[in-house]
Order: structure tokens, then sequence, then C-alpha cells
């Protein structure tokens, strides 16, 4: 194999940086026998993610040829000991906020290119699917769709790697009832902190197993999983309803994820003085009563917006009718505010990604997103909207504020996902644009938000914790963590021993021991 030793310029961000390739790396990871291949020169793109504000070059980016091209790699580092300062992160769509998926100097692994793991359905009684770590779950749900199968828990966006959502725990709007993603998984293929393939499940090696689902990418990296699957519904009902009084809206979210009989798909958001959005709906939902809806007018009032799904098909959609006229009816929303349509199940899970497509056409996507995800207990959910919404934060106009409901006995407390310690916890997601275009300051201003809002929860004593956390002081981490900590840190050093793996979260970093 080739290997290009050169020095090479990249430019970031319109100011020129200086990158050079280390021909240390380059010239160390030449012995490695792989089927795919390393590239030493066009690093850019791993330093790059959703969140659009940190840059880390890499010295290195591999694109594996078969799981083994990435357990070489790392058993190569591994095997450089702790006199080398090298790291590996996997990078799966790179749909991270803070450079979780990034290496200063290390190497990348781009996971999307990983072959070898074809997405394979099995079906029966218990169906499942076996993926690579890789794929994106909307390549995911159009293969099992070929068979009338679909996986149960999802994210609100598929354009996301299954090791990636993983990673951290895979919520939307079906956790309620399934849990969230880390919960629908039977079995992963691991390569470890020291270049070890293994496989994991309830059954073997279950520590790894259950480390490494919502563990932020420390402890391996997932090659392969087997997940949970259902029958595919056919089609969606999805419904939005409008209330004004905060606590009779939660109230009503918290009733229906505890009915049995509810809705499938139960989330919710805040609409903080903004106009037009409901001309907007008007393209893709059926106001119930449409004079009444064109007559309504928030007065200034927040809103917030309960958004449910049923599933039907066509042959028991007279039935499913019935059922959400009965569960619409102990609602208590304003009844002007009834909005329906009518999906199939494949256009309603994308959903996001018909927004995407519309935004980059704008070049919105690509701008920085200064967004913070909180689990809220349900015991300081008032507060934290009598504060936040409005006062904090006066107006939603940067982009969508999600709030909805989860319950912790759907959550395994055997992973390393962190949760509030209460049965009932919201998540709230400050979902920011800040494109420079508009406002220079954009950028600034969220940001000085959230640290508001954290401040705030920290003040009023709110035991909330982050999802899809971002700490920089291995102190934070411990507070965090919590009594968890202490098991979080055993399992690294077991698996990961010298902190090779994902150093972009910034928990552990790599001892570099001196010559
Ligand atoms: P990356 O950003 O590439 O990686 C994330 C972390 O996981 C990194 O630390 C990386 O090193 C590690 N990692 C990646 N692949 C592997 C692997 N195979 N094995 C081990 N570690 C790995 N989350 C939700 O829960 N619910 C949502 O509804 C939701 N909606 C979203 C919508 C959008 C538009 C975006 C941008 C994000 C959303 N997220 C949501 C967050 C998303 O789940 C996480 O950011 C996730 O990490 C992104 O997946 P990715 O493949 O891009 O991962």
């Amino acid at each position: 194999m080739h290997y290009f030793l050169e020095l090479f310029v990249v430019l970031v961000l319109g100011s020129v940086a200086m990158h050079v390739s280390d021909p240390g790396v380059a010239s160390s990871l030449e012995s490695l026998r792989i089927d795919g291949n390393l590239s030493f020169h066009d690093v850019s793109l791993a330093a790059r993610d959703f969140g659009n504000r940190y840059r880390l070059l890499p010295s290195a980016v591999l694109h594996p040829g078969s799981v083994s091209d990435v357990a070489a790699t790392v058993r190569h580092v591994f095997r450089m000991g702790s006199g080398s300062k090298l790291t590996v992160a996997a990078r799966g769509h790179g749909h991270s906020l803070q450079g979780q998926a990034q290496a200063d100097g290390g190497i990348v692994v781009r996971m999307e290119n990983l072959r070898g793991c074809e997405t394979k359905v099995h079906d029966g009684e218990q169906p499942y699917v076996d993926a690579s770590g890789g794929a994106l779950w909307i390549n995911v749900l159009l293969e099992c769709l070929k068979h009338g199968l679909a996986p149960k828990s999802w994210t609100d966006y598929l354009h996301l790697t299954i090791g990636g959502t993983l990673s951290n725990a895979g919520i939307s709007g079906q956790a309620f009832r399934h849990g969230p993603q880390i919960s629908n998984v039977h079995q992963l293929e691991i390569v470890t902190g020291k270049g070890e393939l293994l496989n994991c499940s309830a059954e073997e090696n279950a520590d790894l197993f259950y480390a490494a689902l919502g563990g932020l990418g420390q402890f391996g990296i997932i090659t392969r999983a087997r997940i949970a699957l259902e029958p595919a519904p056919k089609m969606v009902k999805w419904i939005r309803v409008l209330y004004s009084d905060f606590a009779s809206f939660t109230e009503d979210q918290e009733m229906l994820i505890s009915l049995k009989e509810t809705f499938d798909y139960i989330e919710g958001f805040v609409i903080i003085n903004r106009t037009g959005l409901l001309n907007n709906w008007r393209s893709s939902f059926n106001p119930q009563n449409p004079v009444q809806a064109s007559e309504f007018d928030s007065d200034g009032r927040i809103l917030f917006c309960l958004e449910m799904t049923k599933n039907f098909d066509q042959d028991n959609a007279e039935i499913v009718n019935q059922q959400v006229e009965a569960l619409l009816s102990k609602l208590r929303y304003i009844p002007s505010t009834l909005f329906q349509s009518e999906v199939s199940y494949l256009e309603f899970l994308d959903r996001v990604h018909v927004s995407e497509v519309k935004l980059r056409s704008k070049g919105l996507w690509e701008v920085p997103h200064p967004w913070l995800n909180l689990l809220i207990p349900r015991t300081r959910i008032r507060d934290f909207a009598a504060q936040v919404f409005g006062k904090i934060l006066p107006d939603s106009n940067n982009g969508p504020i999600l709030l909805y409901p989860l319950n912790k006995s759907k959550w395994d407390n055997r992973t390393s996902a962190v949760i509030p310690d209460e049965e009932i916890f919201y998540l709230v997601a400050f979902l920011s644009s800040a494109p420079s275009s508009s406002d220079h300051d954009s950028l600034d201003r969220a940001l000085k938000q959230n640290d508001r809002i954290l401040d705030f929860c920290k003040q009023a004593g709110i035991r909330m914790k982050q999802y899809l956390p971002y700490y920089t002081m291995q102190e934070e981490w411990r507070a965090h963590f919590g009594d968890r900590w202490e098991d979080f840190a055993r399992r690294k050093g077991v698996y990961d021993p010298l902190y090779i793996l994902a150093p972009g979260q910034r928990i552990f970093q790599k001892a570099v021991r001196s010559s």
C-alpha cells in the first residue's frame, strides 16, 4: 500500500491552519496489512460534525474494508503502548455536536465505509436484524421493510448510524413504550480498546455489552448490532394539538404514556413567540375545523404542542379511528387546534430528512448547532418551564424545543446511559441553529442562553442529566455519572486501559509516558 508521507496544508473555517501529517504516525501504520485503506491527506472531513463548532484534525482516516481492519488498527495502537499519543475515534455519520467523533492527531475510523457486515433480516416469531455499526438507520429500515418488519424504537432523524445512537441511547416518541434504542438490542460485536474482537449480549460478555450501550464510545467500537424488530405498520395517523396551559399539557402527556391502549408515538414541543407556524403546518396537516383554526390567535401566549401518532393498516382503519377519537376525548387541548394527517410509516419516520433537504437547499444545514439536551425529573418540570420558557428564552425562533416524558422502567440501569432518579422524566431538547449569515452574534447568544439554563438548574437544585452530555473536566463527568462513576471508570480500565477510544468525549485523557 502506498502512503503519503509529505506535509500538507488544510484550510479550516476560512483561517489557514497548518496541519502537518505526522510522518511518524504514517510510517508506524505502514506495517498494517488491511483490506481497506488509510488516508493521510484529505482528513478535514473527519474534523467536522453537525455541531459545526469544533475542528480537530486527525493524522489519518481509516476506511475499513473489513471488521478485522478495525481490530488490527486498534490493536496496533494498543501495542504502541503509552509511549504513543495516538488515539482512535469511530466516526458514524458525524452528527455529534462538540467534536465527540473527532480525534486530535489520532486516527478516525469511517464506520460508514465498513464493508463485510451487510444488513441481514431474520424473520420468525421474534424477528431481528443484524446490521453494521456503521449502517445508517434509514438503510436498515429500508431493508427491514422489504420483509414487512421494522425496528421498534427510533430517533427523530434516521440519517445517523447504529453505533452512533447506541453509544448515546436513541430516544424518540416510541421510547415510552419500547424504551430507548439501547433497550432493544440483543447482541453486539465489538472491537475493544485492546483490539480484541468480541461478541457480547446479556448472556455472553455481559459487562462489555451493557458498558457499550450508552457508553459514549468509551469501551469499544461497535462493528455489528442485533436489533429487535416488529411487524411494520403501513400507515400512520399523525396528530397535533395545542395547549396554552403547561400543567394540562404535561398531565395529558403523562396520562397518555401511562395507558396500556394508547398512541404509538408521543412527543411534544414548545412554541414561544412565533408567528406563522400554524400556517406552515397547513401544507401537511388538515385542521379538523379549518374556520376555527384559521381564526386561532395565540395572543402572544406560549403554546405547547402535543404530537402523537397511531399506526394503522387499511383493514383496521375504522377501529383505529374510533380508538383515536376515544383517546382525544380524554385530552384538554384548545378545541380549535386539532390538526391531522395520514402518511406512510416510512414517510413519518423519515420526516426530519424532508426538513434537512429544505435547509440544505438554503445553506442552513451546515451551520453551527449549539444544541442543549436535558433530562429533567418530573417533579421539577414545571419550575423549569416557568423559568426557562419566555424568561431565559424570549422566543423559539432559533429552532425547535422538544419536550416529552420518558419512563425509567423502560431503561436498563446496567447500561452506561445516565438518567434522572425518578420514574418519569422529560427530554427537553433545545435544537438551535446559529447561521452567521442572519446574525453574527446568534451563536454567542445561544451559547449564553444554554449557560443560563444550566446555571438555573444548578441554582434551583434541579437534579437533571444532560443527554448527549458535554463536559470538559473529569469532576464534571464524575458528577454526571454520580454513583455510577466508579463502575464506568472500572469498565474503562478493563476494556480500554490505555484510553485510546473516543477521545473527543473528553472523559479520559490518554496519559503519554515520555521516553
Ligand atoms: P457520531 O457523531 O459519528 O459519533 C457519536 C459518538 O459515538 C462519538 O463519540 C463516536 O466516536 C461514537 N461512535 C460512533 N460510531 C461508533 C461505533 N460504531 N462504536 C462505538 N462508538 C461509536 N438522538 C436521539 O436520541 N434522538 C433523536 O431524535 C435525535 N435526533 C437527532 C437529529 C439530528 C438532526 C441530529 C444531528 C442528531 C440527533 N440525535 C438524536 C443525536 C444523535 O443520536 C447523536 O448525535 C449520535 O451520536 C449521532 O450518530 P452518528 O452516527 O452521527 O454518530
